[in-house]
Parts: C-alpha cells; sequence; structure tokens
C-alpha cells in the first residue's frame, strides 16, 4: 500500500457528479478523489456506469451536474464544461485507453505514437520520435516502430495504444477494459505494462475484470452498482470483507 498524504491535493477530484442518459440515471451524484500515484481500481456489473464515471474523468461524456477537477483545474463545474480550446487542453493531461485499442490504422506504429506530440505538443518529428522509440522500449515493442497495426497481436496493439496515451505525458491515465477484448495469453503482457506504470507512479483508474490485478496492484477498489458508488476500498478488505451484499455477490459470480 502506498503512502498517501492526506494533505496533498487530489490528481483528480470529483463532487456530485451526476449523468443519465433520457431518464436511466446512471451517476447519481459520485464524490471521489484520487491522489498521486494511486491506482484506483473500478469494478461492478455490465451496465454499473464505470466506463460512464471514466469517461466524465476525461470529458468524453457531458454530465449534468456537478465538477470534476483535475491537478486542481476544473474540467466541468455545475454540470458545465470548459470552453473546447480549454477543455482539450485539459484532456491532454487525462490518457485514455480503451477496450478497442482504436490505433490508426493507415499510420506506422511509429507514426501513431508521434502524431499527438506534433500536433498538440509542437514537437518537432525527429524530437517526437526520440520519446516514441523510448516509449515503446517501455513498452516492449521497440522492434515494431515501423510495422502497421494491422501486422500486430492484440496485446501489441493495445501495447502501442499505451505507448500513444504516455507520450502525451499525461498526468492520470484511464484505462476501461484494457484487456477485454484480449485472446487471454495475451492479457498477462498489457497488464505487465500497466504494473510497470504504476510502480513509476503514474496515477491510474483502471476499469478492470482482472482481479489478480486489483488485488496486487490496486491501492483502492470502487465497487459500482445502481447508479453510484456502492463501497471503496483497501483490495484486501473489499475481496475478503466487505460491508455491502452486492458486493459480495458480484465477486462471487465472477471469482
Ligand atoms: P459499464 O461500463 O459499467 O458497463 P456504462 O457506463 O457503459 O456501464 O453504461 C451505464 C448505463 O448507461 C448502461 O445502462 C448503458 O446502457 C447506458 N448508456 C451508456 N452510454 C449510453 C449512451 N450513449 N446512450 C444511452 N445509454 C447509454
Ligand atoms: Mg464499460
Amino acid at each position: 500500500m502506498k503512502e498517501v498524504n492526506p494533505n496533498a491535493a487530489p490528481m483528480v477530484r470529483i463532487r456530485g457528479l451526476r449523468k443519465s442518459f433520457g431518464s436511466h440515471v446512471v451517476l447519481d451524484g459520485i464524490d471521489f478523489d484520487v491522489q498521486p500515484s494511486q491506482v484506483v481500481v473500478v469494478i461492478g456489473p455490465s451496465g454499473s456506469g464505470k466506463s460512464t464515471f471514466l469517461r466524465c474523468c476525461n470529458g468524453l461524456e457531458k454530465p449534468e451536474g456537478g465538477s470534476v477537477e483535475i491537478c486542481g483545474r476544473p474540467l466541468m463545474q455545475d454540470g458545465r464544461m470548459l470552453p473546447d480550446h480549454d477543455l482539450n487542453a485539459l484532456r491532454e493531461e487525462v490518457g485514455m485507453v480503451f477496450q478497442s485499442f482504436n490505433l490508426f490504422p493507415h499510420l506506422s506504429v511509429l507514426d501513431n505514437v508521434t502524431l499527438g506530440p506534433r500536433k498538440l505538443r509542437s514537437l518537432s518529428r525527429a524530437e517526437a520520435e526520440v520519446e516514441a522509440r523510448a516509449l515503446l522500449e517501455k513498452v516492449g515493442l521497440a522492434h515494431k516502430a515501423s510495422a502497421m497495426p494491422a501486422s500486430l497481436s492484440g496485446g501489441q496493439k493495445q501495447r502501442v495504444a499505451i505507448a500513444r496515451a504516455l507520450a502525451m505525458k499525461p498526468r492520470v491515465m484511464l484505462f476501461d477494459e484494457p484487456t477485454s477484448a484480449l485472446d487471454p495469453e495475451l492479457v498477462g503482457e498489457v497488464l505487465q505494462v500497466m504494473k510497470l506504470l504504476a510502480s513509476e507512479g503514474m496515477t491510474m483508474m483502471v476499469v478492470t475484470h482482472e482481479m489478480d490485478f486489483a488485488r496486487e496492484v490496486g491501492d483502492v477498489v470502487v465497487v459500482m452498482d445502481g447508479g453510484g458508488i456502492i463501497e471503496a476500498g483497501a483490495p484486501d478488505v473489499i475481496f475478503t470483507n466487505p460491508s455491502q451484499e452486492r458486493t459480495r455477490s458480484f465477486l462471487q459470480a465472477v471469482l
């Protein structure tokens, strides 16, 4: 368990977050803080709002109410988003990795990783390539720099997607079921990279069904159901002695 300074400003501060789709209330007023270097693992049944919660944390989803702050800067306040220009700037601080990789299919691995920094951080091609090669090295894919995405396995694609997100130098990384689309034998290589990031102190929010990862790498496990967070706590507590019956039955179904 990492030391968390209770006086440190949270990396992500969420208050009263509300989001509905039509009459369906998906998030009913969520309060939550993510501290610097914390790994928060979000679990819960399908449809419980995990993806919506994550998407609200980088402005991909527009909530009706509440506030989300990244490093003390509001992404949205009282349900009002920042103007697009400021929203885009703040989004660069929040990297996101999806279940479905979303690489640019017509670009090489290297160009996938350098595109964002060249366009949004105004790096030259040479500068961006130096950084990108170091990131590809970190995710174990230096030898694939000139490959096209279609030639990669799912696990390799997801590791490129992680390198691409890191290339924007985010302060927080959001992962939405990053291994759910992978063949079982490819899950480990992606979790390994995420574990490395966690050990380097990256602040992370991870939606996953990989309970071993949650136990081993998570500092806090958040359980969502029925429109909100039903409990949150250290993995040991959540997995061995949860306070909510709904957590118990969810874990029984997945473990
Ligand atoms: P989870 O990731 O936990 O499976 P989601 O956040 O994807 O849950 O979805 C929560 C609920 O919101 C689900 O009932 C889903 O059908 C609904 N929902 C999500 N996105 C939309 C959307 N764009 N339009 C309408 N309903 C949506
Ligand atoms: Mg989801």
